[in-house]
């Protein structure tokens, strides 16, 4: 090897201990970080354009730690899965979306829905629908005001996938398709599953008025959803100019900076009077 070479060697080497550290590090904190409640949830606005009505929100995870301070869910949610933790953790999301949903619909806030991120892990788990039927009994929010949200990289296993959801969607509770558009099979999903509502990922979203492959993309995708009775919300919505493209293509739910980035419990009942 020539030095340049050995020397794009060790610093790949130390670079891989630098990952594998970080890595080790979030896990060993990730296991305590339940008991030491340093989960919250934020939660972001989905609006129905032609009222600019809240109708539901999604619940966020943030993790806050003592020693690694913010850690976003794209880096320990993977970590998460792997670990085994993501079931103790899901749950905790869950029991926390439906506790705050009942809490509002009590203090007389408008009916929303509490939109909640399953990982394909979760999903693998026979017991979900169990889990989530005990939540909702504990907490007495209604199904119908709870939303679980998949992504197509859910499961190996199409068979559990397709019973569990079935199980899902007789306790009354609605499926959303996150992401649609940026896996391998979006469709097949749409054919095999019970699915009730399509999200478009955002990266079809932006600059939507100037991109044209976009524009076709997102309006053909809305006249699916459309023509297989499916709700439909496009996600990452920052901008007028998006917002009056959607709205032109019929779209009717959105979701982004443009409304509101996701916010923390205490500023809902503020943010929906600002909203409505
Ligand atoms: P996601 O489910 O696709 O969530 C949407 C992400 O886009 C969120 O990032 C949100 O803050 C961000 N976002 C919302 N509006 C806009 C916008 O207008 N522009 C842009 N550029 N971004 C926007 P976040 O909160 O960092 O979450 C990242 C991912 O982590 C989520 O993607 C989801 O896959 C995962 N995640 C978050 N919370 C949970 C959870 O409780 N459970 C599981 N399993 N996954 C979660
Ligand atoms: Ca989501
Ligand atoms: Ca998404
Ligand atoms: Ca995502």
């Amino acid at each position: 090897m020539d030095g340049n070479a050995e020397l794009a060697e060790i610093s790949s080497q130390m670079f891989n201990e630098v990952l594998l550290r970080r890595r080790m590090d979030i896990e060993f904190h990730l296991r305590k970080a339940l008991k030491l409640q340093e989960f919250k949830l934020v939660y972001q606005p989905v609006v129905e354009i032609h009222t600019s009505r809240v109708v539901g929100l999604e619940c966020l995870l943030r993790w806050n730690n003592r020693h690694l301070g913010h850690v976003p869910p794209t880096e320990f949610i993977a970590i998460a899965e792997e670990s085994g933790l993501i079931h103790e953790i899901g749950k905790w999301v869950l029991r926390e979306a439906c506790t705050q949903n009942q809490k509002w619909q009590k203090a007389g806030l408008p009916p929303m829905f509490v939109a909640v991120n399953l990982s394909r892990k979760q999903f693998n788990d026979c017991r979900l629908s169990l889990t989530i039927a005990e939540i909702l009994e504990e907490t007495g929010l209604e199904p119908k005001y709870l939303e679980l949200e998949i992504t197509e990289s859910l499961s190996v296993d199409a068979r559990l996938a397709s019973d569990t959801l079935g199980e899902l969607k007789k306790l009354g509770v609605r499926i959303a398709m996150d992401d649609f558009g940026t896996g391998y099979s979006s469709l097949g999903y749409l054919r095999d599953f019970p699915i009730d509502k399509m999200k478009i990922d955002k990266s079809f979203i932006k600059d939507l008025q100037n991109q044209t492959v976009n524009a076709v993309i997102v309006n053909t995708m809305i006249t699916m959803a459309k023509h297989l009775n499916l709700l439909v919300v496009a996600e990452g919505v920052e901008t007028e100019e998006e917002l009056q493209a959607l709205r032109a293509y019929g779209c009717r739910f959105v979701q982004g900076y443009y409304y509101s980035k996701p916010v923390e419990v205490q500023h809902i009942e503020e943010m929906l009077v600002h909203l409505i």
